[in-house]
Parts: C-alpha cells; structure tokens; sequence
C-alpha cells in the first residue's frame, strides 16, 4: 500500500522497522535524518555531526525506542559529508558496531583530516580558475576549516560493492552507488517493502547541491558533478520506490514527479546560463553574479559549481566552450555556421 501523505510514509515506515532519528545540526541545512532500523543487527543509519548536542540528541532518541548507542551492531554510512558521520567515531567507540559504507570511499573516509585538506585546495584551484577573486578563496577556507570539528573519520570495516546485498534478520537492503550529490553517494533499496533510504541524493523541499569534489579513485579530473547527479537521478526515476526517506525533511511520496520537477529545473537553468554566455563570453564567477548577486561571493563554492555544473551540461551538447584566458576560464557560446 503506498503512502499518500509523508507522515504516513514515516507511519509506514516505521512500522517497518525503520525510525527517523533527527539530529540538529550547526548548518544552514538544519537537522539531519538518521534512521534507526530496529532489525538483527541493530543498524543506525549516519550518525549526525560531531557536537554534544547532537550525541545527547541521539542519546535520547534512541531511549525513547528502548535501547541505548552501546546496542548499536552496524553503522551505515551513506556519504561523505559531515553533517552525516560526525559522531561515527564516538559510536563506535562506544558500541563496537561494524562500519559499512562505500568501498570506494573507504580511504577518504579514514583519512578525513588530510581528505578535507586535499578537498579545500582543490576547491580554492577550481575558485581561482574560474575567476573567484583570491581575498573569497581564502575567507571560504577558513570557514571550511571552522566546520571541520564537525566531522571525524571512519574506519570502514564493511566496505559495500555497488549493487551489494545487506542481509538482515528481517530484511535485505541493496546498496547502490548514486553519485553526484558527493561522489560517494549510497542510498539502500528495500525491494520487498519498496522503500528506499536515498540520504541526500534525494531530498523533497530543497535541491540536493551537486559540489564539485575530488573524484574518489584519486585521480585529478575535475568530475561533472551534475551530469552525474542527473544520471543518478534517471535511474532512481526507474524504481518503483513508494516510500524514498530522505537525509534531510520530511518522506517522498511520489519520487518520479519530484525528479522530472528537478530535472525541469536543471534544463531552465541551464538554458538561463547559456543565454548569459552568448551575449558574450564570461567566467564561472561571472555568470553566478549574474545570477545570485552577492550570494555568488558568501557561497562562492556552492554557487560556482550549480554553474559548472550547467556550463558542463552546454559543453557536452556542444553549445559553450572552455577559452583560457590568462590563468582564468572563460565559457563562450560555439557559433553554428549554417
Ligand atoms: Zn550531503
């Protein structure tokens, strides 16, 4: 029976098994969603970030269920943002739970302190190139270093294949890579009660932001984060999910209208910026002023990659090209000659 409602959708869910623990957050985000899946073993689903609060918040949640973070068997990580993982080290200190998470991501996710370094300068490059003045590049990364005790690494121990089955006492979970939000973007299929658990890769009232990140197999190519993420889309479109949890909200009920919606978005936007680029050629940084103002300098990142992000989309369709000019790239409208 599918759910008309949210709240039905987290009723259904639950009677399920599967508990939405939201944990509050220090980010504009606001609180994030963990799952509890009452289940053998014992599993929760991302942790929260890293802050007393958010531990006594977890705490408490799980009491009000009956049990206690020393019961918790398995962790499940499902992507490499903070916001998701902080606490998995204190978790797991104190429960001795087994860490699953994407097999690709496993040395990113032991390695957080020297990946979030790698990550920032590789942000502050991409800034640069696309003409972010430096003075914003270096206000940035000094946030981005404030909000890193926040997160924690993690020390894998189940590292998931994509397409990997998850056997429960109750149930089986499929673990299927989904990136594009983050590269390391997991959500897990419960077939039989067709219920997925999509994290962030899908979230009902806010578009989940394809950043641009450093490509997990190391290798220095800079991703097109939004191609991917609309790809991933398309396949979720694909399943018959009637209940999608989400890492941040409330429960999607009709999954496919909300990606045709976004996918809609992404081909206005897109087409916005490239009106923009053909009245003449213009960097990143420039067409996110253009757009957002002053927001594309206090969120110079986020804003610059939904640019990139729609500038690569053009460049595939071969509409808009790459011109150096100086240390800075500049996309320019490809003139048909009919
Ligand atoms: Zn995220």
């Amino acid at each position: 029976m599918s759910a008309a409602t949210p709240q039905e959708a987290l009723e259904q869910a639950a009677l399920a098994g599967i508990h939405c623990l939201p944990m509050p957050t220090p980010f504009a985000v606001g609180r994030v969603n963990c799952y509890l899946i009452e289940d053998e073993p014992l599993t929760l689903i991302d942790t929260g970030p890293n802050s007393g609060k958010a531990l006594d918040e977890l705490q408490s949640q799980l009491d009000e269920r009956g049990h206690s973070i020393d019961d918790l068997e398995l962790l499940i990580v499902t992507h490499q943002h903070i916001d998701h993982l902080g606490l998995a080290e204190i978790v797991v200190q104190r429960s001795g739970a087994k860490v699953a998470a994407l097999g690709a991501a496993t040395e990113r996710l032991a390695n957080f302190d020297e990946d979030a370094e790698a990550e920032d300068r590789f942000a502050v490059e991409l800034m640069l190139r696309n003409g972010i003045p430096e003075e914003v590049t270096v206000a940035l990364r000094s946030v981005s270093r404030s909000f890193r005790g926040w997160g924690s690494h993690v020390e894998v121990t189940d590292p998931l294949e994509d397409g990997q089955v998850l056997s429960f006492g109750d149930r089986e979970l499929q673990a299927i890579h989904r990136p594009g939000h983050s590269p390391s973007d997991t959500v897990f299929w419960d077939e039989q009660r067709k219920i997925l658990i999509a994290a962030d890769h899908l979230i009902g009232h806010i578009s989940s932001n394809p950043l641009i990140s450093r490509p997990l197999d190391g290798s220095s190519e800079r991703p097109q984060a939004l191609v991917t993420y609309i790809e991933s889309m398309r396949k979720t479109r694909e399943m018959p999910a009637e209940i999608v949890l989400s890492g941040h909200g409330e429960p999607i009920v009709d999954h496919v209208a909300l990606i045709d919606d976004r996918i809609a978005k992404h081909e206005r936007r897109k087409e916005k910026i490239y009106k923009l680029i053909a009245e003449q050629p213009r960097s990143g940084f420039e067409i996110a002023q253009s757009i957002w103002g002053n927001v594309a300098v206090t969120q110079a990142f986020l804003t610059l990659s939904e640019v990139i992000g729609h500038a690569d989309l053009l460049v595939n369709e071969g509409r808009v090209r790459e011109v150096e000019s100086g240390d800075v790239v500049r996309y320019e409208a490809v003139r048909v000659q009919n």
